[in-house]
């Protein structure tokens, strides 16, 4: 396996290495130029090489192309066409023109617009993405080429996640460049954000899987009691894997080898069954697409081995849940990596420009964050002392600490700039750290060595998001720092001013601490930092006229996109809590009070059975049994009609917005309050009774 690897990796993806076999020397020459520079494609060029796409994809056994987008629902959508071409003499050719691969047009109406766009006018077009590579697809429809394509309407409004991502790094790459010049890099055309996305996920047995209606509509249980043993022996982490597991991440590595995705690591999680996966980090947008891949499939290849594969936030109610640590950071077309302190003052001063830029990015935009890792699942566990709270805040480790503190006392001490103590102060700082000696989980935001790691993103969640917004707001303070500099007489005492200011006034969203601490929450409100709890609470975040300014000013969302995305989020929280909701009634009414009777039934039956046989036998705990059995068993009759109503007033707004608080508000409370008895009968009643597998079975017996 081990030799072949080489071969293996990238086997399925129209790489660089495969274009320049494949192509005429001057197509792909052009090709990267419009890859490089964004330059315009020419059509001729594109049908030379969508015909060697074709002809590589169909060597490979391929039938069908479709355009791989991402609409708004965050998981990955597709149309598929053959190549079947007639000739007219009942025959067929193969064909693929570069119109065919520039261009589709599905029939978008039924994909979330927020009201974009309307059902009559329901074209909406897929975009050819030339800088993700085309990759194939084996499945039981045979070998499909797959073309990564952004996905707008009819009007040009992005209705996908992928355009504002490419828009967003577009921004950043002009912002950054513009900076880096007042560094000398003049050789600097661009630079890229590079991601590497960790992956966690839960991994059960899939016939227990089939046994519950929660997991398979909601991707969550809804009941169940904890197991005798939960995570508290802390023995799953990085613990020896499973033979089952182990064949399992196995097939998975090579299915995604073969994609091109670098799958480098993989250990046990905190939780009983839970995992993470490790891919070598990529430009965000390829890092976003084989992200899709990577959890794609995980689910495909958990079928295979009998598995069932959970990236929900959330599966288990008490054992930590699951989520994408997102790292970022920016690298320059000629290979250096921009959050790289390096070893020179020089360089410091260049890392510490662009530093401050993010710490300044942070603060102002924190709330633009806390939106960007809001999805349904993530409700349940950011604040709940598993996952970061729900309060954004940097993480910078004592060494890098120091030196902020040292430039924001300095600046105050040095006002007067005459003695150019400053500028000496910054120049000879020492050597930056390159890894942080304290590795703090806690935090939601944490610089690691050369990276910045965004911990909050949501597990089952695209990360094109969370990377757009990282991008335009550090683009924003970039373009902010080099309107000063192009004006600035003096550079070097301008770069030292923008440093040092911009850590003056944001340094409040650092946070070296346990973000875990009750008195972090206090701490944060005396500092003015947002804590916004659920995700109806961060959408506003989009649509201020601070989010709208940004996004408008560096072309990635126009208000009208913004304002249907929100209405997107809206509805589909709604959605998400009303398809809980429905399972909750319907696991509730169909499964356990009718398991539950039985249970009260058979103590019935028992204590008369005792009593027939042997008068003055004592049924003392039968009785006491039906007795408690009973009562929960009527209060989850009382919640079972309090949460069926619930549903149905959530659902009988017109407003997104108002539906959405009151799913919150009222509806999940009202789901809380029906699990309560259920999972209290759950220890009580007779197992062989029990309609669902526990969570004992779903989570040690794998
Ligand atoms: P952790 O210790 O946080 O679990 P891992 O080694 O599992 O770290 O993952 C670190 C991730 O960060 C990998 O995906 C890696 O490729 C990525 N990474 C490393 N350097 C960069 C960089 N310059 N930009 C973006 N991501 C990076
Ligand atoms: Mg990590």
């Amino acid at each position: 396996m081990s030799e072949k690897l080489t071969d293996l990796f990238g086997s399925d993806v129209f790489n660089e290495a495969t274009m320049i076999e494949r192509l005429p020397k001057k197509t792909y020459a052009a090709l990267k130029r419009t890859l490089e520079n964004g330059e315009d494609l020419d059509p001729a060029v594109a049908d030379v090489v969508a015909n060697a796409m074709k002809d590589w994809a169909v060597e490979r056994g391929a039938t069908h192309y479709t355009h791989w987008f991402q609409p708004l629902t965050g998981i990955t959508a597709e149309k598929h066409d053959s190549f079947i071409n007639p000739t007219g003499d009942g025959k067929v050719l193969l064909e693929f023109s570069g119109k065919e691969l520039i261009k589709g047009e599905p029939d978008a109406s039924s994909f979330p617009s927020g009201g974009l766009r309307a059902t009559f006018e329901a074209r909406g077009y897929t975009a050819w993405d030339c800088t993700s590579p085309a990759f194939l697809r084996e499945d039981a429809a045979g070998v499909t080429l797959c073309i990564p394509t952004a996905f707008c309407s009819y009007t040009g409004e992005a209705l996908d996640n992928k355009t504002p991502l490419l828009r967003s790094m577009e921004a950043i790459s002009t912002q950054a460049v513009r900076v880096l010049k007042f560094f000398g890099h003049d050789d600097v055309k661009s630079v890229s954000a590079s991601v590497g996305p960790e992956q966690e996920y839960f991994i059960v047995d899939r016939e227990k899987y089939l046994k519950r209606d929660d997991l398979i509509f909601t991707g969550r249980t809804l009941f169940g009691a904890m197991p005798p043993k939960g995570q508290e022996l802390e023995d799953h982490y990085f613990g020896s894997i499973k033979e089952r597991i182990a064949s399992y991440m196995k097939e998975i590595n090579i299915e995604l080898w073969k994609l091109g995705v670098s799958s480098k690591t993989q250990h046990n999680e905190v939780a009983p069954a839970q995992h993470e996966l490790a891919p070598i980090y990529d430009s965000a947008n390829v890092a976003t697409d084989r992200n899709q891949l990577v959890m794609d499939t995980m689910r495909k290849v958990a079928n295979r081995h009998g598995l069932a594969c959970l990236l929900h936030e959330k599966p288990f109610a008490g054992v930590n849940g699951s989520g994408k640590h997102n790292n970022w950071s920016l690298v320059t077309n000629t290979g250096k990596n921009i959050l790289d302190p390096g070893n020179t003052p020089h360089e410091n001063v260049q890392f510490l420009l662009f530093l401050a830029a993010v710490v300044k990015a942070v603060d102002i935009h924190a709330d633009l964050l806390r939106v960007s890792a809001a999805n349904p699942g993530n409700d349940h566990r950011l604040g709940a002392n598993e996952a970061p709270p729900a309060i954004i805040s940097i993480f910078l480790g004592d060494q890098l600490q120091d030196v902020v503190t040292q430039l924001v006392e300095n600046g105050e001490a040095t006002n007067s700039k005459e003695g150019g103590k400053l500028r000496i102060g910054v120049t000879t700082l020492p050597s930056l750290p390159k890894d942080a000696t304290d590795r703090n989980r806690t935090s939601p935001f944490a610089f690691t060595g050369n990276k910045f790691e965004f911990r909050m993103v949501a597990s089952s969640a695209s990360i094109a998001s969370p990377n757009t917004i990282l991008n335009a707001i550090t683009a924003d303070v970039l373009c902010e720092f080099a309107d000063v500099l192009e004006k600035s007489s003096d550079v070097e005492v301008a770069i030292q001013d923008l440093i040092i200011n911009a850590l003056k006034e944001h340094k409040k969203v650092i946070f070296n601490g346990n973000g875990y601490a009750e008195e972090w929450i206090a701490e944060a409100a005396k500092r003015g930092l947002p804590n916004i709890k659920s995700m109806v609470e961060s959408i506003p975040a989009l649509v201020t006229d601070k989010a709208i300014k940004l996004f408008e000013k560096h072309k990635i969302l126009s208000s009208v996109e913004l304002h249907s995305r929100a209405e997107i989020m809206y509805e589909s929280y709604a959605k998400a809590i009303n398809i809980e909701a429905r399972t909750a009634i319907s696991m509730a009414s169909v499964k356990f009070i009718p398991a539950v009777i039985s249970y009260t039934k058979n103590l019935a039956d028992s204590i008369n059975a005792v009593k027939t046989a042997v008068a003055d036998a004592d049924v003392s705990v039968q009785t006491s049994l039906l007795k408690e059995t009973s009562t929960l068993l009527v209060k989850a009759q009382a919640a079972l009609k309090a949460l069926i109503i619930a549903t149905e007033k959530a659902n009988a707004f017109e407003e997104a917005t108002e539906s959405a608080k009151y799913f919150r508000d009222v509806v999940v409370p009202a789901m809380s309050n029906l699990r309560a008895p259920i999972d209290a009968l759950e220890v009580i009643v007779d197992k062989k009774l029990w309609p669902v597998p526990t969570y004992g079975d779903l989570l040690f017996e794998v």
